[in-house]
């Protein structure tokens, strides 16, 4: 069976490609230049059951059946849209190729016939709602709608808003598409928490600043340096890159997934964990990772999270903090070293 994969060259991206591929599927990936295709071919060891093709513009239905006229896939994985604070203009920047990709990508599916089932990747930004603050007593789950709309994005005062917005109106899209068009498939959406882990080989980013968002949210943390302060925590859920392609992968195996909305989180995190497991599984580079105080933990100082329905449903276990970062720590100081 094939399987397309929408930026197949992004972090998330290139997991979901080796998860596929490992399981015997055709994996079809699309990016938006050719130079990225290249990087993929070479991350995938020109793998004979992979082949990338060029989509420019993601929010264009056309564009993308005519690069997959000659592919006939029975799912879509649709993980390409923009995820990065330094937008300027949110509307040009984030909301359209967010939104109209998310649609653009189904209307593509309807047209192609043969596709069954659409993983759509969403984000726990779609669920919970940041402008309540902390909330010690909240527990999320998938059945929680973020408050954020289209405008609320356009007129955001700051990025992470806005990219917020972003990913909740681009996943209300795709299920009001899904809704309203009857299509010949099923949606599933996948709502990731803060995604942390390893690089593969030849995908690895070249310099600090090419690293993708969550990951240089933990580079922010241990980087920091020895002596000075833990910097606050943010988002503090979490879940490994490696957990998130499996779970993609189970979103197309599980036929009684579809029309279901999973929440991925291993657990909630504080910058003091994330600094003293990192100190402990590179220990190399320990004189760079702040001490803080030891043993501080502000567990449920935020909200809670509660991700048993996609253990239940697609039979998820989630990788610890320890494997997460005992590969990635060591390749961000490594990025660091050889720029
Ligand atoms: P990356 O930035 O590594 O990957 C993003 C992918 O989307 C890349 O292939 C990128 O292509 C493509 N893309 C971004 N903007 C555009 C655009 N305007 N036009 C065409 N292609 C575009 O991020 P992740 O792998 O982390 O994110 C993948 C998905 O997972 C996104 O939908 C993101 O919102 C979601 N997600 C991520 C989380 C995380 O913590 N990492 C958490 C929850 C959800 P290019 O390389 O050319 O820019």
């Amino acid at each position: 069976a094939t399987v397309v994969v929408t930026g197949a060259n992004g972090f998330i991206g290139q997991h979901c490609v080796a998860a596929l591929l490992k399981h015997g599927y055709h994996v079809v990936g699309t990016v938006r230049t050719a130079g990225k295709a290249d990087v993929v071919r070479k991350t995938h060891v020109s793998h004979p059951n992979l082949d990338v093709v060029v989509v420019e513009d993601i929010t264009s239905a056309q564009s993308y059946l005519t690069a997959l006229s000659s592919t006939c896939p029975s799912a879509i994985l649709h993980l390409a849209a923009p995820f990065h604070y330094h937008a300027t203009d949110f509307e040009q920047d984030l909301m359209i190729p967010a939104v109209r990709g998310s649609t653009a990508i189904l209307e593509a599916a309807a047209r192609m016939k043969g596709v069954r089932r659409v993983v759509h990747t969403s984000s726990f930004a779609c669920i919970y709602d940041a402008a309540a603050g902390p909330r010690p007593d909240k527990t999320y789950t998938g059945r929680d709608w973020s408050p954020l709309t289209y405008q609320d994005g356009v007129q955001a005062t700051n990025a992470p808003t806005a990219y917020r917005a972003s990913k909740t109106a681009a996943e209300r899209a795709a299920w009001g598409f899904v809704e309203g068009r009857k299509p010949g498939f099923d949606l599933v959406s996948l709502c990731p928490s803060m995604v942390f882990g390893p690089f593969l080989p030849e995908s690895k980013p070249r310099r600090i600043e090419e690293v993708n968002t969550s990951n240089l949210l933990l580079w922010s943390v241990i980087s920091a340096g020895q002596g000075n302060a833990v910097p606050p925590t943010k988002g503090p859920v979490w879940v490994d890159v490696r957990d998130v392609a499996e779970a993609h992968l189970r979103a197309l195996l599980v036929p009684e997934a579809g029309g279901g909305r999973y929440l991925l989180c291993r657990d909630v995190y504080c910058n003091q964990e994330l600094a003293e497991v990192s100190r402990k599984v590179a220990s190399k580079y320990a004189d760079r990772i702040p001490v803080g105080e030891e043993g501080r933990r502000e567990r449920h100082t935020h909200y809670g999270v509660d991700a048993s329905e996609t253990e239940r449903v697609l039979g998820m276990r989630w990788r610890g903090l320890e494997d997460c970062l005992g590969e990635l720590v060591p390749q961000l100081f490594e990025i660091e070293r050889n720029a």
